[in-house]
């Protein structure tokens, strides 16, 4: 496993999910975590662990480059913010694609704007982006805002990592299936039949179970550190597109 002794990680969305996983990963791997969400609540429960915690909403300009200043240099940015929307292209409004557009896609771009030049400073660094296979890897039904903006955000990965490759900065992406978290209990309760719901999660899951948070943030562990990739979106996804 990676040792992140003597680096500094910033997990965006580090509340729940994903996101708290793998800052607790981090955390375990050595490092030092600042670990932000808009949930101060979620957010604060992570100081208990030794974890730094702030307040960070990533759909502010102002707030990412107040962080970064405050913070200083980080060696590690992990963009897990992400939302959700359900409908095909027919059904999705502007104001939903948008959004998604702001918080999917727009959020890394402020985070790198906001904390490259200190990875530049100090000769390098490692930034991880939350994708999904619901993306440019695998067209799935009824997510076409979120496809549309997991796709950019595999784009703006690679188009990162090849303008910083020689300066020491790797940038991957993460391409999750179907992962317990508390936002997917909400999407399995929203529909009403949350057994049924739960049950075609699962069904397209060909490892026959959901994938968990701790399973993904090994992920995020192993790509922080992992010295000789750049540019790649790693697909982990219970088989789903093997
Ligand atoms: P989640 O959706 O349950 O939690 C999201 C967290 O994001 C919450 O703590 C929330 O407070 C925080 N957040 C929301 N808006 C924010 C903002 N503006 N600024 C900062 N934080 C904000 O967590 P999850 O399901 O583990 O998802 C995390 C990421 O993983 C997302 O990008 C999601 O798209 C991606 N992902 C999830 C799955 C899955 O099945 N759960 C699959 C593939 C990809």
């Amino acid at each position: 496993s990676q040792d992140l002794g003597g680096k500094t990680a910033l997990v965006t969305a580090a509340g729940q999910g994903i996101g708290r996983a793998s800052a607790l990963a981090y955390k375990r791997a050595g490092a030092r975590v600042i670990a932000t969400d808009i949930n101060a609540a979620a957010v604060e429960s992570l100081a208990a662990e030794g974890i730094e915690t702030r307040l960070l909403d990533v759909l502010s300009d102002q707030a990412v480059k107040d962080a970064a200043a405050e913070i200083g240099p980080v060696d590690i940015l992990f963009n897990c913010a992400g939302v959700v929307h359900g409908g095909t292209v027919l059904e999705t409004s502007d104001e939903d694609l948008a959004f998604a557009w702001d918080l999917n896609v727009r959020a890394m771009v402020r985070t790198a704007r906001a904390f490259l030049p200190g990875m530049l400073s100090r000769g390098g660094g490692a930034i991880v982006n939350m994708a999904s296979v619901a993306s440019s890897v695998k067209g799935v039904p009824n997510r076409f805002a979120y496809s549309v903006t997991k796709a950019a955000v595999i784009g703006l990965t690679k188009s990162i990592a090849a303008d910083y490759v020689a300066q020491g900065v790797r940038c991957n992406a993460i391409c999750p299936g179907t992962v317990e978290s508390p936002s997917l209990q909400e999407r399995m309760r929203a529909g009403g039949d949350y057994e049924a719901a739960r049950a075609a999660f699962i069904a397209r899951q060909p490892m026959g179970r959901l994938g968990t948070p701790e399973e993904i943030a090994d992920l995020a562990v192993y790509l922080a550190g992992a010295s000789y990739t750049t540019g790649q979106a790693y697909v982990i996804d219970g088989g789903w597109t093997a």
